[in-house]
């Protein structure tokens, strides 16, 4: 038993034996032991009012005096509380840090508590979001940035990112993200990324215009080359350098078109109105033309195509895209191959893949496949025709469409890339315009 409570236990033996001695003189120590025990109690409650009174009434820090047990009480009362003043210091000083670091943040930082309803924000939400601190701590943030775009984000879980308009500048664009954490809690994040946009532009714009002014003097190169060839003749000195002339020409020319291409569905989005496309028929007229510039290779290309089923899309785009595929199928296999066109409707939404049996893909280049100039083996993209364009086209084509691409690959046993259209891009198209089937062509 540790010191105070043993000098408490024998205080209470001492009043208890006193009031029995007193009470002897007096015959009654029933009585005078149980007097000085009602006593004793009594200035125990005197004591815990006290302790009560001062916890509910007192501003100062310092316990009432006290003495025996209770001097104890109030000694360890005023420890506990003065660790908890050193604690809540060491807190303030936190907060306040962490307060600082995201007021210095130059990203708009808003904590969203339940129901999207705004608990704080930083410095930069009041400049970016045009927030203000009085009045909009407690409102849903759908009231104060009205963008119905906000509320279609927020309804289907907030995830990716969404540019709008910065409500402080309508020029500026704003990229918000939202990420959950803790009971409901959510931390939103917007970045202006107005500067971004602007130097994405200016690239895109340069490759465009730089495709452009290429174009006509390519073009007028490329017609000096034709007549030069026809002069030539059979020429054995010049024809065979004409001919390579005309090849680099055509080469370059391919490069162009790839480019503004590219920078035309870069600069578009999804701003065309979709249309619908009746994708049978656009396969069709593909496999014809891929059936032409096969340049000998003989392979066998199969069509299956679900009959009935078209896609809401741009037409020219579309087929830029599957063709593209094709055509990667014909050029990477070896002479003799197979490659199947499937046009399918799944729960997953419309496929389109493309299966050949031609030369694959090594699992490590997978990832990087779609970038621009990125080749597996650049001496045979270039032997062959290729831009290194190709798959960057289809992936934009893709994202215009809401979609996705899928590739499996097997290093010498042929690939198949699959686009992947979600459900609501999917059209039935009347029966009269539809041309399905499957069919097979050499
Ligand atoms: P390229 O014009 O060089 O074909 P792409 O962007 O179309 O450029 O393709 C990028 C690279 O992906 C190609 O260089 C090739 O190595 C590889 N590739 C594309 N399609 C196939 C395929 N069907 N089989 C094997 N490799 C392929």
């Amino acid at each position: 038993m540790s010191g105070p409570w043993s000098a408490e236990v024998w205080r209470i033996a001492s009043i208890a034996l006193l009031g029995f001695l007193v009470g002897l003189l007096f015959d009654r120590p029933g009585l005078f032991t149980a007097l000085g025990m009602f006593g004793y109690a009594g200035w125990h409650l005197l004591q815990l009012y006290r302790l009560e009174h001062w916890l509910r009434t007192s501003r100062t820090l310092n316990p009432p005096e006290g003495w025996g047990i209770w001097g104890e009480v109030f000694h360890h009362i005023y420890g506990l509380q003065q660790r908890n003043r050193r604690r809540k210091h060491r807190l303030a000083g936190m907060l306040s840090q962490y307060q600082k670091a995201t007021a210095a943040m130059p990203d708009a930082t808003v904590v969203l508590g339940p129901n999207w309803v705004i608990q704080w924000f930083n410095e930069a939400a009041t400049s970016l979001l045009d927030f203000k601190a009085s009045q909009d701590v407690g409102q849903c943030i759908e009231n104060l940035l009205r963008n119905p775009a906000l509320g279609e984000f927020l309804a289907k879980g907030a995830k990716g990112t969404l540019e709008i308009p910065a409500p402080s500048d309508p020029r500026l664009t704003v990229s918000l993200r939202v990420v959950p954490y803790g009971d409901e809690m959510h931390l939103l994040i917007a970045r202006d990324i107005s500067e971004r946009q602007r130097l994405e532009k200016m690239r895109r714009d340069f490759i465009g215009n730089v495709s452009h002014e290429l174009r006509t003097p390519l073009t007028v190169i490329g017609g000096f080359l034709e007549t030069l060839a026809e002069e030539a003749g059979q020429d054995s000195r010049w024809a065979k350098s004409i001919a390579l002339m005309r090849e680099q020409s055509l080469r370059m020319q391919n490069l162009i078109d790839d480019l503004l291409l590219l920078s035309r569905l870069e600069n578009e989005g999804q701003t065309s109105t979709p249309e619908p496309v009746n994708v049978c028929d656009l396969l069709g007229a593909m496999e014809a033309d891929a059936a032409l510039g096969m340049a000998g290779k003989d392979h066998v290309i199969e069509l299956e195509c679900e009959p009935g089923v078209g896609l809401y899309g741009a037409e020219r785009e579309l087929y830029s895209a599957f063709n593209n595929l094709l055509v990667n199928a014909v050029r990477y296999t070896p002479t003799g191959g197979r490659i199947l066109v499937r046009w399918y409707v799944s729960t997953q939404g419309a496929h389109l893949s493309v299966t050949d049996n031609g030369v694959g893909i090594a699992p490590e280049h997978l990832p990087r496949i779609t970038e621009r100039f990125y080749r597996v083996d650049p001496g045979r993209s270039r032997e062959s025709g290729g831009t290194g364009l190709g798959l960057a086209i289809v992936k934009h084509v893709l994202q215009n469409h809401d979609a996705r691409l899928v590739i499996k690959s097997a290093l010498g046993h042929g690939s198949t890339f699959t686009c992947i259209f979600p459900p609501e891009r999917v059209c039935p198209l009347p029966v009269s315009r539809v041309s399905g089937g499957s069919q097979e062509l050499h």
